[in-house]
């Protein structure tokens, strides 16, 4: 048996840290925006040379938080990948702005730059990129465009914790802002639900004041705000497993390249990184016309994979009112018809990967 990714190995792992955090928040007596929480944003801000770090609820609630920050809205457009996670687009509806779709480079999985030009619109006011299955997009020309047409930029990053783009870490620089998620299958992540925004200082206080009822001081309310806070225990837990993410990242190198050089030849689509990428590999993605059919035969041999994603946005109930259908994004429904996400993570070992390999390379 090869679990498709063992959170309870990991977990154990990391015992003694962990209790250790719960007993430190537990004998504080203080268990909302407290140490604990100011510490973790100085030290994850620290990790991706970002200007400041400020943690929420999860990672939905940081690109919905950081698009209220922007002045974000009604009636406005925003610019998100066909190919993403729902959240992408569920944050710029909660909004009450529109998910504007553009096509993936098919290579790397990630925004074309090219295509997003063409989708702009008087209405629209940002792009969102997302650094999907721990890929950076390719944020120069992304940043260009923004630039020329007076966009804003936000990057998606809850799968790329810890990747650089031509050698700068996601979430550096004085201009980025990017939002996170500690959904515990990240690669950074928690006991719970955790997420964060990494930005310059002007975002990051409206952010602040937006994720605890749009209050900088107690019982003085200066937005519309929510209720969207990372609590000290999670803050705690991610203070805890945040010294060891480089290692673990290193370890999720080693095994995609394990995969990548044990699969070439098979006939499978494997990721392509440009020269200018360094990826963080949350997942290791190949494509194979008959994606069900690997699927099943990998299973029988008692490996575990998962779908990421079975359906895109466009074809989910949710979205049905925009009435895009069949056929609106074929690039992005035949990534979806294709993909599968061989098990990858900190505690997979060589022998494992080996196994996988084999059982792949025994499929017709
Ligand atoms: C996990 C994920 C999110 C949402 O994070 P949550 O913490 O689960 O809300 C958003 N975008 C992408 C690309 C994700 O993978």
């Amino acid at each position: 048996m090869v679990d498709f990714l063992d959170l309870r190995a990991a977990a154990q792992a990391r015992r003694e840290e962990l209790l250790a955090a719960a007993a430190a928040v537990i004998d504080s007596g203080w268990f909302i925006l407290g140490e604990q929480v100011a510490a973790f944003e100085r030290e994850f801000a620290a990790y991706c040379d970002a200007p400041g770090a400020v943690g929420v609820a999860n990672g939905l609630d940081a690109i919905s938080l950081a698009l209220r920050a922007l002045g974000i809205g009604p009636g406005d457009e925003v610019i998100v990948p066909s190919n993403t996670y729902i959240a992408t687009w569920l944050a710029v509806s909660h909004v009450g702005a529109i998910p504007v779709a553009v096509e993936p480079d098919e290579a790397t999985y990630n925004l074309d730059p090219a295509r997003v030009e063409a989708a702009i619109t008087p209405a629209t006011r940002a792009i969102i990129a997302v650094h999907l299955y721990g890929q950076p997009a390719d944020l120069d020309p992304l940043r260009a465009i923004a630039d020329t047409h007076g966009l804003a930029l936000v990057e998606d990053a809850a799968q790329a914790h810890g990747a650089r783009y031509k050698g700068r870490r996601i979430g550096s620089g004085d201009r980025s802002i990017v939002t996170w998620s500690f959904y515990p299958g990240k690669n950074l992540g928690a006991l719970g639900d955790g997420g964060a925004l990494t930005a310059g200082p002007a975002i990051a206080a409206d952010v602040a004041m937006l994720r605890n009822y749009g209050s900088a001081r107690k019982y003085e309310h200066e937005l519309i705000g929510y209720n969207s806070r990372l609590d000290e225990m999670q803050a705690a837990f991610l203070r805890a497993k945040l010294p060891h993410l480089d290692a673990e990242n290193e370890r999720r190198r080693t095994i995609a390249a394990r995969y990548t050089a044990g699969l070439a030849g098979t006939g499978l689509i494997l990721p392509f990184v440009p020269d200018w990428a360094e990826p963080v590999w949350h997942l290791y993605v190949v494509r194979h016309p008959d994606r069900d059919g690997l699927a099943g035969h990998l299973k029988a041999a008692g490996i575990g994979t998962v779908i990421h994603y079975p359906t895109p946005p466009h074809l989910q109930p949710a979205y049905a009112p925009m009435g895009l259908g069949k056929g609106s994004f074929p690039i992005s429904e035949r990534i979806h018809r294709e993909v599968l996400s061989l098990p990858i993570g900190p505690m997979l070992t060589d022998g494992e990967v080996d196994q996988v390999i084999d059982a792949v390379r025994r499929f017709g």
